[in-house]
Protein backbone atom coordinates (compact mmCIF):
# COMPACT_ATOMS: atom_id res chain seq x y z
CA UNK A 1 0.00 0.00 0.00
CA UNK A 2 0.93 3.67 -0.56
CA UNK A 3 1.51 5.33 2.79
CA UNK A 4 4.14 3.10 4.95
CA UNK A 5 6.73 5.32 5.76
CA UNK A 6 7.83 3.74 9.16
CA UNK A 7 8.83 -0.26 9.97
CA UNK A 8 5.53 0.03 12.26
CA UNK A 9 3.84 -1.86 13.58
CA UNK A 10 5.82 -5.06 14.15
CA UNK A 11 4.92 -8.90 13.56
CA UNK A 12 2.49 -8.41 16.50
CA UNK A 13 1.33 -5.37 16.27
CA UNK A 14 2.94 -3.43 18.09
CA UNK A 15 4.05 0.29 18.03
CA UNK A 16 6.71 0.35 20.40
CA UNK A 17 5.16 -0.54 23.91
CA UNK A 18 1.68 0.39 22.44
CA UNK A 19 -1.27 -1.36 20.48
CA UNK A 20 -0.51 -5.42 20.19
CA UNK A 21 -3.87 -7.58 20.33
CA UNK A 22 -5.03 -8.28 23.79
CA UNK A 23 -8.75 -10.33 22.76
CA UNK A 24 -10.02 -13.46 23.88
CA UNK A 25 -8.84 -16.61 22.12
CA UNK A 26 -11.90 -16.94 20.24
CA UNK A 27 -11.07 -14.04 18.44
CA UNK A 28 -7.62 -14.51 17.24
CA UNK A 29 -8.24 -16.98 14.51
CA UNK A 30 -10.82 -14.06 12.99
CA UNK A 31 -7.67 -11.76 13.43
CA UNK A 32 -5.48 -13.66 11.97
CA UNK A 33 -7.02 -14.37 8.97
CA UNK A 34 -7.74 -11.14 8.58
CA UNK A 35 -4.19 -10.07 9.02
CA UNK A 36 -2.61 -12.89 6.20
CA UNK A 37 -5.68 -11.27 3.76
CA UNK A 38 -4.84 -7.89 4.08
CA UNK A 39 -0.66 -8.81 3.62
CA UNK A 40 -2.10 -10.92 0.44
CA UNK A 41 -4.33 -8.52 -1.50
CA UNK A 42 -2.77 -4.96 -0.16
CA UNK A 43 0.14 -6.18 -2.79
CA UNK A 44 -2.23 -7.62 -5.22
CA UNK A 45 -2.68 -5.34 -8.37
CA UNK A 46 -5.97 -6.65 -8.83
CA UNK A 47 -7.12 -5.33 -4.82
CA UNK A 48 -5.26 -2.60 -5.25
CA UNK A 49 -6.93 -1.44 -8.99
CA UNK A 50 -10.39 -2.05 -7.69
CA UNK A 51 -9.48 0.46 -4.95
CA UNK A 52 -8.00 3.03 -7.14
CA UNK A 53 -11.09 2.71 -9.40
CA UNK A 54 -13.49 3.10 -6.34
CA UNK A 55 -11.33 5.82 -5.13
CA UNK A 56 -12.12 8.04 -8.20
CA UNK A 57 -15.05 6.87 -9.60
CA UNK A 58 -16.92 6.34 -6.45
CA UNK A 59 -15.56 8.48 -3.45
CA UNK A 60 -14.13 10.86 -5.67
CA UNK A 61 -10.89 11.51 -5.62
CA UNK A 62 -8.72 13.08 -5.33
CA UNK A 63 -10.13 15.44 -2.95
CA UNK A 64 -8.89 18.76 -3.27
CA UNK A 65 -6.49 20.49 -1.76
CA UNK A 66 -7.92 24.17 -1.41
CA UNK A 67 -6.18 27.54 -1.06
CA UNK A 68 -8.37 29.41 1.93
CA UNK A 69 -7.34 32.52 1.30
CA UNK A 70 -9.90 34.47 3.18
CA UNK A 71 -9.25 32.89 5.87
CA UNK A 72 -5.38 33.30 5.49
CA UNK A 73 -5.98 36.62 5.39
CA UNK A 74 -8.54 37.22 7.91
CA UNK A 75 -5.65 35.20 10.72
CA UNK A 76 -2.64 37.21 8.67
CA UNK A 77 -0.43 34.78 9.27
CA UNK A 78 0.85 31.68 7.04
CA UNK A 79 -0.90 30.29 4.03
CA UNK A 80 -3.47 28.29 4.74
CA UNK A 81 -4.41 24.89 2.72
CA UNK A 82 -7.46 22.86 3.27
CA UNK A 83 -7.42 19.43 2.46
CA UNK A 84 -11.05 18.84 0.95
CA UNK A 85 -12.24 15.39 2.96
CA UNK A 86 -15.35 17.15 3.50
CA UNK A 87 -15.85 16.61 -0.76
CA UNK A 88 -15.72 12.95 -0.15
CA UNK A 89 -19.14 10.74 -0.75
CA UNK A 90 -20.97 10.53 2.44
CA UNK A 91 -19.15 13.77 3.68
CA UNK A 92 -16.31 12.88 5.51
CA UNK A 93 -12.94 11.10 5.21
CA UNK A 94 -14.35 7.52 6.83
CA UNK A 95 -15.62 6.39 3.44
CA UNK A 96 -11.74 5.45 2.51
CA UNK A 97 -11.60 3.38 5.21
CA UNK A 98 -15.28 1.72 4.79
CA UNK A 99 -15.58 1.10 1.25
CA UNK A 100 -11.60 -0.95 1.64
CA UNK A 101 -12.82 -3.17 4.18
CA UNK A 102 -15.78 -4.38 2.67
CA UNK A 103 -13.77 -4.63 -1.10
CA UNK A 104 -10.88 -7.37 1.37
CA UNK A 105 -14.25 -8.63 2.87
CA UNK A 106 -15.54 -9.53 -0.33
CA UNK A 107 -12.25 -11.01 -1.53
CA UNK A 108 -12.29 -12.94 1.52
CA UNK A 109 -15.32 -14.80 0.77
CA UNK A 110 -17.56 -13.06 3.40
CA UNK A 111 -20.93 -12.60 2.87
CA UNK A 112 -21.46 -10.35 5.62
CA UNK A 113 -20.37 -7.20 7.56
CA UNK A 114 -21.00 -5.54 10.67
CA UNK A 115 -19.68 -2.33 12.55
CA UNK A 116 -20.71 -0.40 15.71
CA UNK A 117 -21.24 3.34 15.66
CA UNK A 118 -21.51 6.17 18.02
CA UNK A 119 -22.88 8.78 16.11
CA UNK A 120 -23.62 6.69 13.00
CA UNK A 121 -21.15 8.08 10.80
CA UNK A 122 -19.00 5.24 10.79
CA UNK A 123 -22.60 2.86 10.09
CA UNK A 124 -23.28 4.94 7.39
CA UNK A 125 -19.97 4.90 5.75
CA UNK A 126 -19.96 0.70 6.49
CA UNK A 127 -23.29 0.52 4.80
CA UNK A 128 -22.63 2.42 1.89
CA UNK A 129 -20.16 0.45 1.27
CA UNK A 130 -21.69 -2.52 1.88
CA UNK A 131 -24.86 -1.70 -0.37
CA UNK A 132 -21.76 -0.85 -2.77
CA UNK A 133 -19.93 -3.87 -2.66
CA UNK A 134 -22.98 -6.26 -2.68
CA UNK A 135 -22.29 -7.76 1.07
CA UNK A 136 -25.26 -8.16 4.06
CA UNK A 137 -24.79 -5.07 6.59
CA UNK A 138 -25.49 -5.27 10.09
CA UNK A 139 -24.88 -2.53 12.43
CA UNK A 140 -24.82 -2.16 16.13
CA UNK A 141 -25.96 0.88 18.09
CA UNK A 142 -26.56 1.71 21.21
CA UNK A 143 -30.45 2.57 21.91
CA UNK A 144 -29.29 6.03 23.83
CA UNK A 145 -27.42 6.84 20.57
CA UNK A 146 -30.52 5.36 18.14
CA UNK A 147 -32.51 8.24 19.69
CA UNK A 148 -30.26 10.68 19.35
CA UNK A 149 -29.30 10.28 15.75
CA UNK A 150 -32.76 9.21 14.29
CA UNK A 151 -31.68 10.88 10.81
CA UNK A 152 -28.48 8.65 10.25
CA UNK A 153 -30.64 5.48 11.73
CA UNK A 154 -33.05 6.06 8.53
CA UNK A 155 -29.92 6.46 6.36
CA UNK A 156 -27.89 3.32 7.26
CA UNK A 157 -31.97 1.70 6.75
CA UNK A 158 -32.08 3.13 3.35
CA UNK A 159 -28.69 1.96 2.34
CA UNK A 160 -30.19 -1.40 3.00
CA UNK A 161 -28.76 -2.24 6.44
CA UNK A 162 -30.29 -3.76 9.62
CA UNK A 163 -29.23 -1.56 13.02
CA UNK A 164 -29.42 -3.63 15.93
CA UNK A 165 -30.27 -1.51 19.33
CA UNK A 166 -27.85 -2.62 22.00
CA UNK A 167 -29.53 -1.95 25.32
CA UNK A 168 -26.57 -3.34 27.91
CA UNK A 169 -24.55 -0.78 30.35
CA UNK A 170 -24.68 3.24 29.14
CA UNK A 171 -26.38 2.27 25.68
CA UNK A 172 -24.06 4.22 24.15
CA UNK A 173 -20.79 3.56 21.58
CA UNK A 174 -18.33 1.29 23.81
CA UNK A 175 -21.37 -0.86 24.79
CA UNK A 176 -22.33 -1.35 20.98
CA UNK A 177 -18.23 -2.35 19.95
CA UNK A 178 -18.48 -5.36 22.95
CA UNK A 179 -21.87 -6.58 21.22
CA UNK A 180 -20.76 -6.10 17.34
CA UNK A 181 -17.26 -8.14 18.95
CA UNK A 182 -19.69 -10.64 20.34
CA UNK A 183 -21.64 -11.23 17.15
CA UNK A 184 -17.92 -11.69 15.22
CA UNK A 185 -17.11 -14.44 17.53
CA UNK A 186 -19.79 -16.35 17.03
CA UNK A 187 -19.79 -15.49 12.85
CA UNK A 188 -16.83 -15.11 11.33
CA UNK A 189 -16.65 -17.91 9.30
CA UNK A 190 -18.63 -15.62 7.11
CA UNK A 191 -18.28 -12.41 8.70
CA UNK A 192 -16.20 -9.11 8.55
CA UNK A 193 -16.10 -7.15 11.34
CA UNK A 194 -15.02 -3.15 9.85
CA UNK A 195 -13.16 -1.30 12.37
CA UNK A 196 -13.70 2.63 12.05
CA UNK A 197 -10.76 4.03 12.76
CA UNK A 198 -6.55 3.19 13.76
CA UNK A 199 -8.01 0.85 16.91
CA UNK A 200 -8.28 -2.16 17.97
CA UNK A 201 -5.90 -5.01 18.40
CA UNK A 202 -3.61 -5.90 15.26
CA UNK A 203 -3.94 -5.76 12.26
CA UNK A 204 -6.28 -2.55 12.89
CA UNK A 205 -4.39 0.25 13.75
CA UNK A 206 -2.24 -0.41 10.28
CA UNK A 207 -4.96 -1.74 8.08
CA UNK A 208 -6.70 1.63 8.88
CA UNK A 209 -3.89 3.69 8.21
CA UNK A 210 -2.51 2.55 5.30
CA UNK A 211 -6.61 2.83 3.54
CA UNK A 212 -6.53 6.46 4.90
CA UNK A 213 -2.93 7.47 4.05
CA UNK A 214 -4.33 8.36 0.42
CA UNK A 215 -4.93 11.80 2.05
CA UNK A 216 -1.65 12.73 2.71
CA UNK A 217 -0.28 11.00 -0.79
CA UNK A 218 -2.36 13.58 -2.73
CA UNK A 219 -1.72 16.08 -0.55
CA UNK A 220 1.87 15.91 -0.36
CA UNK A 221 1.70 15.80 -4.31
CA UNK A 222 -0.60 18.97 -4.73
CA UNK A 223 1.45 20.82 -2.30
CA UNK A 224 4.62 20.39 -4.58
CA UNK A 225 2.05 21.13 -7.02
CA UNK A 226 0.75 24.30 -5.83
CA UNK A 227 3.68 26.12 -4.24
CA UNK A 228 7.14 23.86 -5.26
CA UNK A 229 7.83 23.04 -1.63
CA UNK A 230 6.36 20.91 1.35
CA UNK A 231 4.64 22.78 3.89
CA UNK A 232 5.82 24.02 7.34
CA UNK A 233 3.16 22.53 9.37
CA UNK A 234 -0.08 19.88 9.33
CA UNK A 235 -3.27 20.14 11.35
CA UNK A 236 -6.16 17.56 11.94
CA UNK A 237 -8.50 16.70 14.89
CA UNK A 238 -7.57 13.36 16.25
CA UNK A 239 -10.95 10.95 17.51
CA UNK A 240 -9.43 7.49 17.39
CA UNK A 241 -6.79 9.06 15.17
CA UNK A 242 -7.68 7.88 11.43
CA UNK A 243 -7.89 11.26 8.99
CA UNK A 244 -5.02 13.02 11.47
CA UNK A 245 -2.60 9.63 10.79
CA UNK A 246 -3.78 9.55 7.07
CA UNK A 247 -2.33 13.19 6.70
CA UNK A 248 0.31 12.46 8.50
CA UNK A 249 1.70 9.37 7.29
CA UNK A 250 3.20 10.40 3.99
CA UNK A 251 4.93 13.00 5.58
CA UNK A 252 6.91 11.53 8.60
CA UNK A 253 9.94 11.38 6.53
CA UNK A 254 10.19 15.11 6.54
CA UNK A 255 10.64 17.59 8.94
CA UNK A 256 7.29 19.04 9.64
CA UNK A 257 5.98 19.88 12.55
CA UNK A 258 2.33 17.55 12.61
CA UNK A 259 0.02 19.06 15.31
CA UNK A 260 -2.86 16.43 16.17
CA UNK A 261 -6.17 18.16 18.10
CA UNK A 262 -8.10 16.50 20.51
CA UNK A 263 -11.41 17.32 22.11
CA UNK A 264 -10.51 19.99 25.08
CA UNK A 265 -14.35 19.85 25.69
CA UNK A 266 -15.59 21.95 28.71
CA UNK A 267 -11.34 21.99 29.94
CA UNK A 268 -9.61 19.88 30.91
CA UNK A 269 -10.05 20.73 34.71
CA UNK A 270 -13.61 19.61 34.50
CA UNK A 271 -13.58 16.08 33.57
CA UNK A 272 -15.52 16.60 30.38
CA UNK A 273 -13.87 16.50 27.49
CA UNK A 274 -11.61 13.17 25.45
CA UNK A 275 -8.50 14.64 25.51
CA UNK A 276 -6.70 11.51 25.95
CA UNK A 277 -2.91 12.77 25.98
CA UNK A 278 -3.71 15.89 28.20
CA UNK A 279 -5.87 13.78 30.29
CA UNK A 280 -5.31 10.04 29.94
CA UNK A 281 -2.90 7.56 31.42
CA UNK A 282 -1.29 3.99 29.64
CA UNK A 283 -4.32 1.79 29.20
CA UNK A 284 -5.77 -1.52 27.70
CA UNK A 285 -8.68 -1.21 25.89
CA UNK A 286 -11.17 -2.46 23.35
CA UNK A 287 -8.05 -4.80 21.98
CA UNK A 288 -5.61 -2.52 22.30
CA UNK A 289 -2.73 -0.75 24.64
CA UNK A 290 -2.62 2.90 23.96
CA UNK A 291 -3.44 6.50 26.25
CA UNK A 292 -7.20 6.13 27.99
CA UNK A 293 -9.10 8.32 29.82
CA UNK A 294 -9.52 5.63 33.52
CA UNK A 295 -9.49 5.96 37.12
CA UNK A 296 -7.51 5.20 39.37
CA UNK A 297 -8.89 1.27 39.30
CA UNK A 298 -8.92 1.16 35.75
CA UNK A 299 -12.35 2.13 34.70
CA UNK A 300 -12.89 3.79 31.78
CA UNK A 301 -14.46 7.37 32.39
CA UNK A 302 -17.23 8.96 30.70
CA UNK A 303 -15.99 11.71 27.47
CA UNK A 304 -17.65 14.67 26.28
CA UNK A 305 -17.28 16.51 23.24
CA UNK A 306 -19.50 18.69 21.28
CA UNK A 307 -18.24 16.74 18.56
CA UNK A 308 -19.84 13.07 18.31
CA UNK A 309 -16.87 11.78 16.55
CA UNK A 310 -14.06 12.99 19.09
CA UNK A 311 -15.78 11.68 22.29
CA UNK A 312 -14.08 8.24 22.74
CA UNK A 313 -12.19 7.28 25.53
CA UNK A 314 -8.97 6.32 23.68
CA UNK A 315 -6.75 6.99 20.66
CA UNK A 316 -4.63 5.29 18.09
CA UNK A 317 -1.55 3.53 19.45
CA UNK A 318 0.35 4.88 16.59
CA UNK A 319 -0.15 8.41 17.89
CA UNK A 320 1.24 7.05 21.10
CA UNK A 321 4.23 6.11 19.56
CA UNK A 322 4.70 9.03 17.25
CA UNK A 323 4.61 11.30 20.05
CA UNK A 324 7.39 9.73 21.91
CA UNK A 325 9.46 9.93 19.23
CA UNK A 326 8.71 13.30 18.86
CA UNK A 327 7.22 13.32 15.56
CA UNK A 328 4.41 14.34 16.31
CA UNK A 329 2.43 17.00 18.91
CA UNK A 330 -1.18 17.04 20.81
CA UNK A 331 -3.49 19.97 21.98
CA UNK A 332 -6.61 20.26 22.08
CA UNK A 333 -9.60 22.85 21.70
CA UNK A 334 -12.27 23.16 23.76
CA UNK A 335 -16.00 22.83 22.81
CA UNK A 336 -16.43 27.05 22.80
CA UNK A 337 -13.36 27.06 20.51
CA UNK A 338 -14.56 24.91 18.07
CA UNK A 339 -17.55 26.52 17.67
CA UNK A 340 -16.00 29.93 17.21
CA UNK A 341 -13.66 28.47 14.29
CA UNK A 342 -17.15 26.34 12.86
CA UNK A 343 -18.54 30.11 12.55
CA UNK A 344 -14.99 31.11 11.23
CA UNK A 345 -14.53 28.90 8.32
CA UNK A 346 -18.23 28.84 7.27
CA UNK A 347 -18.16 32.87 7.02
CA UNK A 348 -14.92 33.36 5.62
CA UNK A 349 -14.23 30.64 3.08
CA UNK A 350 -18.13 29.90 2.41
CA UNK A 351 -17.40 25.88 4.19
CA UNK A 352 -18.90 25.05 7.22
CA UNK A 353 -16.94 22.10 9.11
CA UNK A 354 -18.10 19.29 10.87
CA UNK A 355 -17.35 20.09 14.27
CA UNK A 356 -14.70 17.43 14.85
CA UNK A 357 -12.72 19.56 11.74
CA UNK A 358 -13.54 22.95 13.56
CA UNK A 359 -10.97 21.77 16.27
CA UNK A 360 -8.03 21.27 13.77
CA UNK A 361 -9.21 24.78 12.21
CA UNK A 362 -9.38 26.62 15.94
CA UNK A 363 -5.77 24.97 16.19
CA UNK A 364 -4.72 26.91 12.95
CA UNK A 365 -6.38 30.38 14.63
CA UNK A 366 -4.16 29.82 17.02
CA UNK A 367 -0.73 28.80 15.62
CA UNK A 368 -1.29 31.66 12.67
CA UNK A 369 -0.54 34.49 15.10
CA UNK A 370 3.15 32.60 15.69
CA UNK A 371 4.11 32.00 11.72
CA UNK A 372 5.15 34.18 9.18
CA UNK A 373 3.25 35.08 6.00
CA UNK A 374 5.95 32.67 4.08
CA UNK A 375 4.90 29.86 6.00
CA UNK A 376 2.60 27.07 4.93
CA UNK A 377 -0.28 25.22 6.86
CA UNK A 378 -2.47 22.15 5.60
CA UNK A 379 -5.64 21.57 7.86
CA UNK A 380 -7.35 18.05 7.29
CA UNK A 381 -11.07 18.91 6.76
CA UNK A 382 -12.34 15.49 7.27
CA UNK A 383 -15.69 16.20 7.11
CA UNK A 384 -18.00 18.86 6.10
CA UNK A 385 -20.82 20.25 8.60
CA UNK A 386 -24.10 19.80 7.12
CA UNK A 387 -25.04 17.24 10.01
CA UNK A 388 -23.87 19.50 12.55
CA UNK A 389 -25.69 22.58 11.79
CA UNK A 390 -28.96 21.49 14.04
CA UNK A 391 -26.87 20.59 17.24
CA UNK A 392 -25.12 24.10 16.38
CA UNK A 393 -28.48 25.83 16.20
CA UNK A 394 -29.70 24.54 19.66
CA UNK A 395 -26.35 25.40 20.98
CA UNK A 396 -27.23 28.92 20.21
CA UNK A 397 -30.69 28.96 21.01
CA UNK A 398 -32.07 28.68 17.95
CA UNK A 399 -34.97 27.47 17.22
CA UNK A 400 -35.09 25.59 13.44
C1 LIG B 1 -15.24 10.13 12.84
C2 LIG B 1 -14.76 11.47 12.48
C3 LIG B 1 -13.57 12.01 13.00
C4 LIG B 1 -12.73 11.32 14.04
O1 LIG B 1 -12.19 10.10 13.67
P1 LIG B 1 -10.64 9.90 13.34
O2 LIG B 1 -10.50 8.43 13.27
O3 LIG B 1 -9.85 10.52 14.46
O4 LIG B 1 -10.38 10.57 12.06
C5 LIG B 1 -13.16 13.25 12.56
N1 LIG B 1 -13.88 13.96 11.67
C6 LIG B 1 -15.03 13.49 11.14
C7 LIG B 1 -15.77 14.32 10.17
C8 LIG B 1 -15.51 12.22 11.53
O5 LIG B 1 -16.68 11.77 11.01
Amino acid sequence: MPGKHTKAPDSKGHFGQYGGRFVPETLMPALIELEAAYKKYSKESGFLNELRALQKDFIGRPTPLYYARNLSARLGGPKIYLKREDLCHTGAHKINNAIAQALLAKRMGKTRIIAETGAGQHGVATATGAAHVGLECEIYMGSEDIRRQSLNVFRMRLLGAKVCRVDTGSRTLKDAINEALRDWTTNVNHTHYVMGTVFGPHPYPAMVRDFQSVIGAEARQQILKAENRLPDCLVACVGGGSNSIGLFHAFLKDNIKMVGVEAGGHGIRTGRHAARFAGGSLGIFQGCKSYLLQNRDGNVLGTHSVSAGLDYASIGPEHCYLRDLKKTEYTYATDREALRAFDLLSSTEGIIPALESAHAIAETVKLSSSMSSKSIIIVNLSGRGDKDVQEVAGIKGIEL
